[in-house]
């Protein structure tokens, strides 16, 4: 990838003491927390708004941030809440953590402006100018040409983890047994729906296993997925599962977007004919992009494991907690394995789970971070992902200039994220 970029021919489009790549919730909160503890901060996003899966992949509601009725995630997390629900978009009639997806793109913008986030949109990593161990420049497209941006330390919040597998890091991808990621899926919503009409869901299940039995949907999912949210009269599906593709290859990434419209037409065809309440709905919004659940996981100086999650595991340089299950959607077809924590345990993220070996400017931020498969679907849910982005964006301006983030002494990242309002285990938990 890098290779077929020449560096020396590109003009400088901009350079920051932290560059972050990729606005979703990892990298928007490492890029909030960036600037707001003085880094001169540059977020580079490839859409035209920010917040990733969450905007761009209709992804709703926020699965869980409390352990044993407290709240285990804080900081930047509930400042957002609090945002969305000055602007009245947090919260539905039926669902209590819904989100409404158009007004966290402008919570997203308010936070960067008045952090001081310099902002480059509609811009794409192309390229990684990568050696010794460090990442001296990145090649960004646009409409502009293809540019370079300088940067001291670099923040990977692309999620499929771009920037660090461009750099050279190692990765991984997948189960271990086949290197298949969990199924994406393409979220759509269905507008005037009479939600109090709507039928069990054991009721619509059975419908649906008799359309897939009749061959009208071929949808593996074992079950339809749908959840309420800020809106009357609005339900949102959670509920293609498109298998055994590739989110970090164009051509498998274009057929899961035509396979998952396929299905998401024979889904709405089966909602308006067969399931009372959707008779006069009509389809509202399809996302803009497939939802991706799993690519690249970089590893790091920790891998965090499946046991380490179920067995709710502490550590002296924890920096984010999460409590959401093990959650693996069947990679190859049917069926969804769920393993949850002790009931009121959380587990700690390391910091070296953010660290990537052998590359000394490059901090991870998102659902990419270094873990085991199982690890990852707990970790991955939005919530976690925000608190994990907020610390990494908060070590990258710790990390002094040209020393590896390694410097950043966790005890003294743990006592900001405290200051900052974070929830961390032994000191503010
Ligand atoms: C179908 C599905 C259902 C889910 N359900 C839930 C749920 O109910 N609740 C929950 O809390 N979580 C849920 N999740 C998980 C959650 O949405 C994601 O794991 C989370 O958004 C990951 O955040 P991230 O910042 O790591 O990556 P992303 O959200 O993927 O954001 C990455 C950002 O980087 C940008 N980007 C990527 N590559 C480049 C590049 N090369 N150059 C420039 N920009 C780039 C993208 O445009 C995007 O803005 C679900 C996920 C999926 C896919």
């Amino acid at each position: 990838m890098s290779e077929a970029v020449d560096f020396d021919a590109l003009e400088v489009a901009a350079e920051a003491e932290v560059v972050v790549v990729g606005g979703g919730p990892g990298g928007l909160c490492a890029a909030v927390a960036a600037a707001e503890e003085g880094a001169d901060t540059l977020l580079i996003e490839r859409y035209g708004f920010l917040g990733g899966m969450a905007t761009a992949g209709l992804i709703n509601p926020f699965m869980t941030w409390h352990a044993g009725g407290k709240p285990i995630i804080r900081g930047l997390f509930e400042r957002i809440l609090d945002r969305l629900d000055g602007y009245g978009g947090w919260g539905g009639p039926r669902q209590g953590s819904a989100f409404d997806a158009e007004l966290l793109k402008l919570v997203a913008d308010d936070l960067c402006q008045e952090a001081g986030v310099r902002l480059r949109l509609h811009t794409m990593l192309a390229g990684v100018d990568a050696a010794g161990g460090r990442i001296e420049r990145i090649a960004a497209l646009s409409k502009s040409g293809l540019q370079a941006v300088r940067g001291e330390v670099f923040v990977d919040g692309t999620g499929d983890g771009d920037l660090a597998a461009w750099a050279g890091a190692e990765v991984e991808m997948g189960r271990e047994e086949d290197g298949l990621c969990q199924p994406m899926t393409l979220c759509f919503r269905m507008m005037n729906v009479d939600c109090d009409r709507i039928p069990p869901r054991a009721d619509i299940n059975e419908m649906y296993d008799a359309a897939r039995e009749r061959g009208d949907i071929d949808n593996p999912r074992e079950n339809v997925l749908l959840f309420f949210t800020t809106h009357e009269r609005e339900v949102h599906f959670n509920t293609t599962r498109i298998v055994r593709h590739d989110a970090t290859d164009a051509e498998s990434m274009t057929d899961a977007e035509l396979v998952a419209r396929r299905q998401l037409r024979q889904m709405v065809r089966f909602l308006r004919e067969q399931v009372p309440g959707f008779e006069d709905a009509w389809l509202a919004e399809i996302a803009p992009q497939i939802g991706v659940r799993e690519s690249r996981r970089v590893m790091g100086d920790y891998v965090l494991t499946t046991e380490d999650v179920l067995e709710a595991r502490k550590f002296e340089d924890g920096i984010a907690r999460g409590s959401y299950a093990v959650d693996i959607h069947n990679p190859a077809g049917t069926g969804t394995v769920i393993k949850r924590l002790p009931p009121g345990e959380a587990y700690d993220i390391p910091y070296r789970c953010l660290t990537p070996r052998g590359i000394g400017n490059l901090l991870i931020a998102g659902r990419c971070i270094s873990s085991d498969h199982g690890a990852h679907s707990s970790l991955r849910v939005m919530p976690i992902v925000m608190a994990i982005g907020e610390a990494a964006g908060c070590a990258a301006a710790m990390a002094p200039p040209a020393a590896d983030v390694r410097a950043v002494e966790a005890g003294a990242l743990r006592e900001r994220l405290v200051g900052r309002g974070a929830s961390i285990y032994g000191l503010a938990d």
